[in-house]
């Protein structure tokens, strides 16, 4: 079995889901005691948070570059950047290790294609949301994705960085995210991606018919298929 290297923290509150859910797919395709083995680097999100806020991406860039060179060293064979948004600086971060990284929008856009969908809706922060790092990285992949308007991408980011990613689940929020899922479904797109690692926390499929791809899910499935690889 392979070490998964997590970089968490970003926010905790999804680090934990990450956590127990490496675990889970574990023992699921191992049985009996059988867990994930891990390294976890959980930063201080209110520094990567500030740099996210202030554009400053190379200074996150090195933070996280410098955690997964702490992984490698610790002896992780494959690194996981657990948030979305990050992934804005996966290149960096990749470039700092000789361990491969597994990409989150890789991980989804997989799972899209296995279900045949190629035209998703894509919720996320503003950030995932609005610049191309990361729906180019679908788009590669031969899939077609469509985000909100600038308005609904307001109330989307401000709900994960004033309530989520400090573990506030309120139900008047969860009517808004499903009142914009809505909306990306009559504008064509055949699911939802859950792009950024706390919105599972608030919206789960049981909620709504439209299909969701939860990025926390997809990714921790995919990292436990990667560290159960045989060679
Ligand atoms: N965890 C979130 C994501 O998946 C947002 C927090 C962050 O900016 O990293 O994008």
């Amino acid at each position: 079995m392979k070490t998964i290297g997590v970089i968490g923290g970003m926010s905790w509150e999804s680090t934990i889901v990450y956590y127990r859910l490496l675990n889970q797919y574990t023992k699921r395709e191992l049985g009996g005691h059988h867990s994930s083995k891990i390294l976890m680097s959980s930063v201080n999100f209110a520094e990567i948070e500030a740099y996210q806020r202030a554009g400053d991406w190379d200074k996150s860039a090195h933070v996280l570059a410098q955690e997964a060179k702490k992984l490698e060293t610790a002896g992780a064979d494959f690194i996981v950047i657990a948030t979305n948004t990050m992934h804005k600086v996966a290149a960096d971060v990749q470039a700092a290790v000789s361990i491969p990284l597994l990409h989150i929008a890789d991980a989804t856009a997989l799972a899209l294609k296995e279900n045949g969908i190629t035209h998703v809706g894509l919720l996320g922060t503003r950030f995932t949301m609005s610049q191309p790092f990361y729906k180019e990285r679908l788009e590669q992949h031969g899939i077609t994705v469509s985000v909100p308007p600038e308005w609904q991408q307001d109330v989307v980011h401000e709900i994960i960085y004033q309530e989520l990613c400090q573990g506030e689940i309120k139900s008047h929020s969860r009517q808004q995210y499903l009142a914009v899922i809505d909306d990306l479904q009559t504008a064509g797109a055949q699911g939802v991606i859950l792009g950024c690692t706390e919105i599972g926390l608030l919206v789960q499929q049981n909620h709504t018919d439209v299909p969701l791809y939860d990025t926390t899910d997809l990714h921790a499935l995919a990292a436990v298929k990667l560290a159960l690889e045989k060679d």
